[in-house]
């Protein structure tokens, strides 16, 4: 049974990857692997399995790095997350109102381009139909124009002034 587990883990070992993990916890299986395979993994092995098994960048930054030992790996490995947390986090916190900015401009100014695109489609097809003949503004007749009737209203004023005026001393 001791063999069978020692051969269990040392099958474990040989697949050993991180994966979602994060560093201190695929360390910590890690470490259990090679306790329970007992003698049989050398110095050299536990840190090239080890290093094999990081995530790609960490693995990247460890090499690079050249650990002499496991124990070393272990700790190039532990701080280089760290420190990547911690600018990830920190570079979280200063975008994230750029990002929300930028993420409200974007769908904004889609939504203004939909609607010029839409206003063009309107506007070509709308002079030929109804394109007012006293403004020449399209979108409405000219029985409908706000400005014919606003020019009426004050034509209509300016004539009763002067009609009340004409009225009073000419007629009379
Ligand atoms: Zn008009």
């Amino acid at each position: 049974m001791p063999i069978g587990r020692a051969q269990q883990a040392r099958l474990q070992l040989d697949k050993a990857h991180q994966r979602s993990y994060n560093v201190p916890d695929y360390t910590t299986h890690f470490r259990k692997l090679v306790l329970t395979i007992g003698s049989g993994v050398s110095e050299e092995e536990r840190l090239h399995r080890y290093v094999v098994g990081l995530q790609d960048n960490i693995r990247e930054h460890v090499h690079m790095r050249e650990p002499a030992t496991f124990d070393e790996a272990c700790q190039l490995a532990t701080r280089y997350e760290a420190m990547k947390k911690s600018i990830q986090s920190k570079s979280f916190y200063y975008r994230e109102p750029k990002h929300t900015a930028a993420s409200s401009h974007t769908p904004m100014e889609l939504g203004n381009m939909q609607r010029m695109q839409h206003n063009k489609q309107q506007s070509g097809q709308e002079p030929k139909k109804n394109t007012c003949f006293y403004c020449g503004k399209p979108g409405h007749y000219a029985k409908e124009c706000r400005k014919k009737k606003y020019d009426a209203s004050i034509n209509r004023l300016n004539k009763g002034e002067k009609g009340q005026r004409r009225q009073g001393p000419s007629n009379q």
